[in-house]
């Protein structure tokens, strides 16, 4: 069986690798020329690294990374809110958080596939649907004929389009900005991530090399992202910590890359017949419990071992019942920390920060374990 894959992303890579290590063959269709994925970083959690663990990855991803033991909210001057301390899931999970760059994550995934078919310049088009043969046209003029379809095309998804044309993206009017730059963090913040929340806005930055910082800022907008300029972001944040304010200036402002946050309404079908969507085209979340990437990396490892367990109609059913329910929660989760980090109610803000700083740390750490444990299988 050879099992064709749209998207070479996270989500899709993953899941190449997971199906060549059970004897599956896939073939990757990517719309771009060359893979390049954006300046920017990526944490992968707990649940992220016990998949690659067990896909023998884990060891390369610590050596090109950063570990990250706590991820704090923090006030804009950096004065602590809440903290979660990741050393509890290291010695229960026996693997780290790691920051990592995502172009050297990207190329990691590529180099571990062992005969890659992965097929630049294939943008998806359009599937028809032939008593479960699926002819694939791509925006090249090519046509391709596939018996088994994974949909890991991301938010904006054309298998799901073609597949469920009803479903619905939602703006969270939140500007994101994201950078890299050659910064050395002091000490203390070396393996932490610190996310400063302020008055509808916020900026997160966390050690992912020796040399390099990752950072991204993120600010509420009425009608549209143009309301801000990039050359004026070091105005938004001088209200910020002194470290902020340097992580800033040291950035090249043509080397940041501008979105605006988006999700997609949970939807009941991620399947039908022999096609199925994972990652970001099944259940793409806002960024704020940066889980997105990390529930598109379970759902390569559990898709994986459920097609060498089930005819594939069955291991899609499987897949949908086993990570559904995950996967929304992190979509409601990250939709509503989007909301309440964004407040602009200087009461709300106390009310809120205090509710935060008395969170008991077991309630932290079992809301935590919830979305670190992957599934047994
Ligand atoms: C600001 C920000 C910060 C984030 N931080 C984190 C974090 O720290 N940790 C985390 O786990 N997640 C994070 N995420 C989420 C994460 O980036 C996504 O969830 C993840 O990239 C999803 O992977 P994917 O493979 O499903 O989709 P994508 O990464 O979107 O990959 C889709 C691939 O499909 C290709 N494609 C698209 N359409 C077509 C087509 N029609 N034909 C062929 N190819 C196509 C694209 O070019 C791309 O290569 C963050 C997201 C944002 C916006």
């Amino acid at each position: 069986m050879t099992i064709d894959i749209i998207g070479a992303g996270i989500g899709g890579l993953t899941t190449a690798i997971a199906l060549e290590q059970k004897g599956i063959k896939t073939r990757i269709f990517e719309q771009a020329e060359k893979i390049k994925p954006v300046g920017a970083g990526i944490i992968l959690a707990s649940n992220a690294m016990q998949v690659f663990e067990k896909l023998g990855l884990k060891k390369s991803i610590e050596e090109h990374g950063n570990p990250i033991s706590s991820m704090n909210i923090t006030k804009a001057n950096l004065a602590p809110i809440s903290k979660v301390d990741l050393s509890f899931f290291e010695k229960k999970h026996k693997v780290k958080n790691i920051a990592i760059h995502r172009g050297i994550l990207q190329q990691l995934l590529i180099n571990e596939l062992k005969s890659p078919i992965i097929k630049l310049n294939h943008r998806l088009k359009n599937i028809d649907f032939n008593n479960k043969k699926y002819l694939l046209t791509f925006e090249n003029g090519e046509q391709i004929q596939s018996s088994t379809l994974i949909g890991a095309d991301g938010l904006n998804c054309v298998v799901r389009q073609n597949l469920f044309p009803n479903n619905t993206l939602r703006n969270a009017k939140q500007i994101c900005w994201r950078g890299i730059t050659n910064f050395k963090l002091p000490h203390k913040y070396k393996h932490e991530l610190n996310e400063a929340w302020n008055k509808t806005d916020r900026f997160g930055f966390v050690q992912i090399a020796e040399d390099k910082v990752y950072w991204y800022a993120l600010k509420s907008f009425k009608n549209n992202k143009n309301e801000f300029e990039i050359n004026n972001i070091q105005t938004y944040f001088k209200n910020y910590d002194p470290i902020i304010n340097k992580i800033i200036a040291a950035t090249n402002n043509k080397q940041i890359n501008t979105a605006e946050i988006l999700d997609l309404k949970p939807t009941e079908n991620w399947y039908k017949e022999n096609v199925c969507l994972i990652g970001d085209a099944a259940h793409a979340a806002t960024p704020n419990m940066g889980q997105g990437a990390c529930q598109a990396i379970e759902d390569a490892y559990v898709l994986s071992q459920l097609l060498t367990k089930y005819d594939t109609n069955h291991a899609f059913q499987e897949f949908q019942r086993l990570r559904l329910p995950k996967a929304h929660q992190v979509v409601k989760v990250s939709w509503m920390i989007g909301k309440i980090s964004h407040l602009s109610n200087p009461i709300l803000i106390k009310f809120r920060n205090l509710l935060m700083r008395l969170t008991p740390t077991s309630l932290n750490r079992k809301q935590t374990e919830q979305i670190f444990q992957i599934p047994k299988l």
